[in-house]
């Protein structure tokens, strides 16, 4: 039996890297070998056991973690059409059966025993050598973009969904909360749509510099003003067309609720940990404002992986760190050393 290393979180702070079985090319399923693995904030509360998902038992232990990644094809099974050796992949966050009612009709996201990739209902995650993932959930990583811009369209898809229904004219502002890469998705795609001023909130000085490399118009230190003033100031007193907030934090939902414009959209793209007191209800309904929760959903990776490719502005600049395998560990186990500086910490594999 052929081995390969991977990742297994057995407890709240217990990862650990073991040998385990390299995955077999059986039927349809494609072995990637994995190159970029990207961090993601909920891989890291699933080490901490801080997460929801752990305390619901959604995610339970042991749990092969990671969910963000694009590698090469090492191997097909021999019902797989559509890949060989050597291609460039990435695939969805999820896996469906393949077998029932929902997926015969190709509605694979229906699936009643779908499984996510790394997190709820464990599939094998990517802090791992390879991966094996049925050809129906892989695709095509297009030759110009490189292995980091392929591991960012997982995280990428899930801003995506906030966008879901909106149209973003010249006049229109958009202003997102939160510099962590979910944020700064939502200002490089903002701005993608054409929003005429893109602003991001953050409250660390060096990440809100790289927002503005993504297509941040105007940022905003909320260390340093009022936000909710701040805000009015850069729209005429008006407020903001669109407000996406993805930093998870009561405050900066309540700074949305009262920045917002009448007839505004708030799209939510973010976990609270905690249920929230005191937020402010009535501007919600006095203003006409929809708000609008996103999560990630299926058919927005192909779809993200075209807008990366006709984007004039990169993405890549959110890479903030390039971290060895071997030592990947570390990035969980000694977090605080990444944690005023980091938005994308990358796994190489090479
Ligand atoms: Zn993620
Ligand atoms: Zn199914």
């Amino acid at each position: 039996m052929s081995t390969m290393k991977a990742v297994t979180v057995y407890g709240p702070r217990d990862a650990r890297m073991e040998d385990v079985a390299k995955p077999a090319a059986v039927g349809d399923m494609v072995v990637i070998k994995v190159l970029r693995t990207g961090v993601c904030a909920t891989d890291q509360s699933i080490y901490t056991g801080e997460s929801s998902f752990i305390r619901s038992g959604e995610i339970v232990y042991p749990c092969r973690f990671g969910h963000e990644y694009a590698g090469v094809v090492e191997s097909v099974g021999p019902a797989v059409t559509k890949f060989k050796a050597g291609d460039r992949v990435y695939s969805d966050n999820f896996v469906s059966c393949g077998e029932c009612e929902a997926c015969m009709r190709g509605d694979y996201i229906s699936c009643s025993k779908l499984q996510s990739v790394g997190t709820v209902n464990c599939w094998d995650g990517c802090y791992a050598e390879y991966m094996q993932i049925p050809e129906r959930h892989v695709f095509l990583l297009p030759d110009e973009l490189s292995m980091d811009e392929g591991a960012l369209i997982e995280p990428a898809s899930i801003s995506y969904d906030a966008f879901k229904g909106v149209e973003l004219s010249k006049e229109d502002t958009a202003v997102v909360f939160g510099t962590g890469a979910i944020g700064m998705v939502a200002v490089w795609l903002a701005k993608y749509y054409g929003a005429g001023k893109v602003i991001l909130v953050g409250r660390s000085h060096s990440k809100i510099e790289i927002g503005k490399k993504v297509g941040a118009d105007v940022v905003i230190n909320g260390r340093e003003c009022d936000v909710i003033e701040a805000i009015k100031a850069e729209t005429d007193g008006k407020g903001a067309d669109l407000i996406i907030e993805t930093s998870g934090s009561a405050e900066a939902l309540r700074q949305s609720l009262l920045a917002v414009k009448r007839f505004g959209r708030i799209s939510i793209v973010s976990f609270y940990e905690k249920n929230l007191d005191d937020l402010p209800i009535d501007p919600i309904v006095l203003g006409c404002v929809t708000v609008r929760g996103a999560a990630g959903n299926a058919g927005n990776a192909p779809a993200v992986c075209e807008i990366m490719r006709k984007n004039p502005i990169k993405l890549t600049p959110i890479v903030t760190h390039h971290v060895p395998f071997a030592d990947c560990l570390d990035v969980f186990e000694n977090e605080e050393k990444y944690r005023s500086t980091k938005i994308k910490i990358m796994i190489k594999f090479d």
